[in-house]
């Protein structure tokens, strides 16, 4: 339904609220929608539109959002700490995806590639320790 407000530019049968008359020129509420090719109007009493929103929220109370900012909350480290730990998990992904490449194609010289690798995440679970502790997933 398309509402729009405006001036009763007639004199209108019924509010669909108080189903009162509505005098030509007095501020009103329209609703506009379709069914089945069919045009439907509908008029409200510019108050009585009010009226009727504030009586359903009412009945339809504010509910705050469990995922007030989405996802975990923030971890309790000082900005420069956060920027440091996120730039060790972005290289740490970058090796581990390395990782999973190396063993998927196993092409010569696999194993010493990987071993470089994993001692490569283990010199960033060491820097990222003190700063949040390492994610669980880098050694599974
Ligand atoms: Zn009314």
């Amino acid at each position: 339904m398309h509402i729009s407000c405006g001036y009763a530019k007639k004199l209108i049968h019924e509010c669909d609220f108080c189903k009162g008359s509505i005098v030509m020129s007095e501020p009103i509420f329209r609703g506009v929608w379709y069914l089945w090719k069919r045009q439907h109007r509908r008029y409200w009493h510019f108050n009585c539109y009010i009226d009727q929103a504030k009586l359903y929220l009412e009945l339809n109370p504010f509910v705050p959002s469990e995922h007030v900012n989405g996802g975990r909350p923030r971890m309790d480290i000082s900005p420069g700490d956060r920027r440091n730990r996120k730039n060790l998990l972005v290289q740490a992904s970058k090796v581990r995806t390395q990782m999973k490449e190396v063993v998927e194609y196993k092409f010569p010289g696999w194993e010493l590639n990987l071993e470089s690798l994993q001692f490569r995440l283990r010199i960033l679970a060491e820097r990222i320790e003190p700063i949040g502790g390492v994610p669980k997933k880098w050694f599974t």
